[in-house]
């Protein structure tokens, strides 16, 4: 739009996360909990929706609810209670889903987001609740017809309600990436987008600025990563801001990301909570939450990020940067914890996890555990290079072959043929070649002052040995050489 905007308009942002819970069995029944089975093979009467079969809640799913939330400093309810949910989805055989209405087992927590504010303390978001419920089974659309498969009926999940509380899309993306690094501390959950273990719907609308009255908001779903989510955002925001300038109306709709036209079109204005005619369930029965239930799960908590990112820069002395990636990943800090413990040097390793581990995990799109390093090859990686029996160049090159072998440094460099051998004859008779080579070029100009020589004399003699020697060591060598002739 040419004109510049009159109003200065504010976005006000609540995202609901879902988290598919990875207990052995179904939230209300015995099938079990896996992706990728075949269609259909994981079920039962009560994830089919069979009349008169009867669901009995999963423990375990509600302890794994509980984790999550005292993580996000939640007030846990002191019973569970289950409402049904009424709508009708082919997915959804029942025709209700088992969810929670007025008792939400996790309430009234927040998520500290590392985004300072003006006095410098992290921006805290609001966990307006966490609440469990069942999924869906998933429709599969074929060209003339569609395919239900219910092996995901059933499947525990919790819903983390944040507050209205972000104010920009990078907001909204700096809450899901630190919900899901917390998340990922806990070990409740794959949360993989990709697989749809964690699903994201997004709540947005704009006001000017100054109002504390909300504008008419549209949800958003089908946002299939983060950066759509971001994306998505960004293209709502616009929308509402021409319709406002147009003098148009917006309604309460939900809305869908089309992540190839990058942008939403409207679903179905959006179903009132009185729509979904929900009531308690009848077939489960209310059941206690002691607290000492609760203050077992809080004890086995570990330590969250944010207390380790604390710890990692007193401790180790890290740079804010390096130990706010090492800390962002569970996997990823465990690893750095567990090589330290081998070789007391923090930053050497650090340097060694955040850029070449890092590298490696960012090229391939993968997790750590998807690669074949362990602490205990990583540190004696570095030893070989502290002994001098590998260079800056080709410790790296032996690192990306470990990746993938698994082997230790030394088999792996050795079979690379990489190792620098402590016998320096192959060193002396390689300096031996490139001085008679280059006698009347870069030997003469360097016998005449031109230090600059001596950098093009190393890399021939890199070159002849193949890596396998300390470009440090050379200048001294090669000017001994030229000394003696
Ligand atoms: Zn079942």
């Amino acid at each position: 739009m040419a004109h510049a905007t009159a109003v200065d308009y504010e976005p006000v942002i609540g995202l609901e996360v879902h988290v598919q819970l990875k207990t052995a069995s179904k939230m209300f029944c015995g099938c079990r909990v896996q992706f990728g089975a075949p269609a259909n093979s994981l079920t039962c009467p009560v994830c089919l929706g069979l009349p008169g079969a009867l669901p009995m809640a999963n423990r375990q799913a509600v302890e794994f609810g509980i984790r999550v939330g005292l993580a996000l400093n939640c007030q846990i309810a002191h019973r569970v209670k289950f409402d049904r949910k009424n709508y009708f989805y082919p997915d959804l055989p029942k025709g209700y889903q088992i969810s929670q209405h007025d008792e939400p087992l996790c309430f009234d927590g927040e998520l500290q987001l590392p985004i300072p504010d003006a006095t410098g303390a992290p921006k805290v978001c609001r966990i307006t609740r966490a609440h469990m419920e069942e999924d869906a089974g998933k429709s599969i659309h074929m060209d003339a017809s569609t395919l239900v498969d219910l092996n995901r009926a059933g499947t525990p999940l919790i819903e983390v309600v944040g507050g209205p509380d972000l104010r920009s899309p990078e907001e909204a993306y700096v809450y899901l990436t630190t919900l899901k690094r917390n998340l990922s501390y806990l070990g409740v959950s794959d949360l993989s987008m990709e697989k749809g273990s964690l699903r994201c719907d997004a709540n947005i609308s704009v006001r000017p600025r100054g109002r504390q009255q909300f504008g008419v908001r549209s949800e958003i779903k089908n946002l299939n990563s983060f950066r759509a989510v971001k994306a998505a955002l960004e293209y709502e925001i616009k929308r509402h801001i021409r319709v406002l300038e147009a003098g148009g109306t917006l309604h309460q709709e939900t809305r869908l990301w089309d992540e190839e036209k990058l942008e939403t079109r409207s679903l179905r204005s959006k179903e009132s909570a009185t729509d979904y005619r929900f009531f308690p369930e009848p077939d489960l029965n209310l059941f206690d939450v002691p607290r000492a239930w609760v203050d077992g799960v809080r004890a086995a908590l570990p330590e969250m990020p944010e207390k380790r990112l604390l710890r990692f820069l007193h401790d180790y002395k890290l740079a804010r940067a390096d130990a706010e990636y090492l800390v962002g990943d569970r996997a990823i800090a465990d690893f750095y914890e567990a090589a330290v413990a081998l070789l007391d040097n923090p930053r050497k390793v650090a340097a060694w996890v955040v850029v070449e581990l890092a590298r490696e995990l960012n090229e391939r799109n993968c997790d750590l555990a998807d690669l074949k390093l362990t602490p205990a090859t990583l540190v004696e990686l570095i030893g070989l290079q502290d002994a001098g029996r590998l260079n800056n160049i080709t410790a790296k090159e032996v690192f990306r072959a470990m990746v993938e072998s698994g082997e230790g440094a030394e088999a792996c460099a050795r079979r690379l043929n990489k190792l620098i051998e402590r016998d320096d004859s192959a060193v002396q008779a390689a300096i031996a070649e490139v001085l008679g080579e280059f006698k009347d070029g870069a030997v003469a100009d360097l016998r005449a002052g031109k230090q600059a020589a001596m950098g093009f004399l190393v890399g021939q003699c890199m070159r002849k040995l193949r890596g396998k020697a300390n470009p440090k060591d050379l200048p001294a060598l090669i000017e001994d050489a030229i000394r003696r002739e």
